[in-house]
C-alpha cells in the first residue's frame, strides 16, 4: 500500500484528496493507495509522496513553522527525496528562491533549483484559464489524452529563473535567501539513492505557449503564447503554476501517481539489492 499525503495546513487540500481518489480509481494495475491529510510531522513520516496545494504561500509557511513541520518537510523533500508535487502556492514553497512581495519574505521548503516570481500575472482580477496541451500527459494511457487540459491561474507564480544546481549561490538584493539546506546524514544505501535524485537537473515541463495546435477563439487569453515557465520537475520534485485541483480533470493526478509508484519501486529495489548483498 502506497501512502500519499496532502499538506492540509491551508488552501485547496480537500480538492486534491478528491482528485487523488478519482485518479486511483482510474489507475488500472493499481497498487492500493491510501490518501491522508497531513498536519503533523508524524503524519508526514507515514507518506511515500506528498502534494502541497494552492492557497497562500506566506500563510502556509507561517502555519507550517508554527506546527513545527517546516524542518520535517525540508527533510522529506531534500534529504529523503520523496516525490513531492506543489501547485501554485505549493510551487512557491518548493522553490529555492522566491521574490519578495509587499508583505515581505517567507520561509520556503525548497527542492527545486528555481526562482519563482509570485503573482506574476497580477491580482485576483487578472486570474485566467488556458487550455493547454501538456506534453508530459501524452505518456498516460488515458483515452482523453489528446484533449487540452484546462489550466486555472489564480494570482499564479511563474518560474522566472533556473538556478545553478548547487547550494553555493550568492544571495542578491531583493531576493529571499535560498531555503535552508538540511545536510543529509549520508552513508546508508537509501541516502545514496537520494543523492542520485539530488543530481538531477531542472526540466521544463510546460510553458504557457505549450500548445499542439493554435488556440480556438474561446481558448484565447491575454497571456496566450507567452514563454512563461508554468511547470518544472527536478528529480523527485514537481511543481506547476496552476491549480489542477480546481478542475475535475484527474489526468495530472493519474500521471503523478504513476511517478510516485515508480519512485517507491525504485526505492524498494534499491533497498532489496543492498540487503541481499
Ligand atoms: N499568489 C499566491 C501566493 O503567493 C499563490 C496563489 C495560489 O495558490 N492561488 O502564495
Amino acid at each position: 500500500c502506497i501512502t500519499v499525503g496532502v499538506l492540509a495546513l491551508q488552501g485547496a487540500f480537500s480538492e486534491h484528496v478528491q482528485l487523488l481518489r478519482a485518479a486511483a480509481a482510474n489507475t488500472s494495475s493499481a497498487p492500493t493507495f491510501r490518501f491522508m491529510e497531513v498536519r503533523t510531522p508524524e503524519q508526514l513520516q507515514q507518506c511515500d509522496g506528498l502534494i502541497i496545494p494552492g492557497g497562500e504561500s506566506t500563510t502556509m509557511s507561517l502555519v507550517a513553522a508554527r506546527s513545527n513541520i517546516l524542518g520535517p518537510l525540508r527533510e522529506f523533500v531534500k534529504v529523503k527525496r520523496r516525490p513531492t508535487w506543489g501547485t501554485c502556492a505549493g510551487l512557491i514553497l518548493l522553490a529555492e528562491s522566491a521574490n519578495r512581495t509587499k508583505k515581505g519574505g517567507q520561509d520556503l521548503i525548497g527542492g527545486l533549483d528555481v526562482r519563482v516570481n509570485r503573482n506574476h500575472f497580477g491580482r485576483q482580477t487578472e486570474s485566467f484559464q488556458a487550455n493547454l496541451h501538456l506534453p508530459f500527459l501524452e505518456s498516460t494511457k488515458e483515452t482523453s489524452k489528446n484533449d487540452p487540459y484546462r489550466c486555472v491561474f489564480i494570482r499564479a507564480p511563474v518560474v522566472e529563473k533556473i538556478l545553478p544546481s548547487n547550494k553555493a549561490l550568492g544571495i542578491q538584493e531583493g531576493e529571499n535567501e535560498r531555503a535552508d539546506t538540511v545536510v543529509a546524514p549520508s552513508k546508508t544505501p537509501v541516502d545514496e539513492l537520494a543523492k542520485q535524485e539530488l543530481e538531477r537537473e531542472v526540466e521544463i515541463m510546460a510553458t504557457l505557449s505549450t500548445n499542439a495546435e493554435p488556440l480556438q477563439e474561446n481558448q484565447k487569453h491575454a497571456h496566450a503564447g507567452a514563454e512563461d515557465i508554468i511547470a518544472v520537475r527536478q528529480g523527485n520534485v514537481f511543481g506547476c503554476s496552476f491549480h489542477p485541483e480546481l478542475t475535475d480533470d484527474a489526468r495530472i493526478h493519474v500521471w503523478w501517481l504513476g511517478e510516485v509508484v515508480k519512485a517507491v519501486e525504485r526505492r524498494q529495489q534499491f533497498e532489496l539489492a543492498h540487503r541481499t548483498k
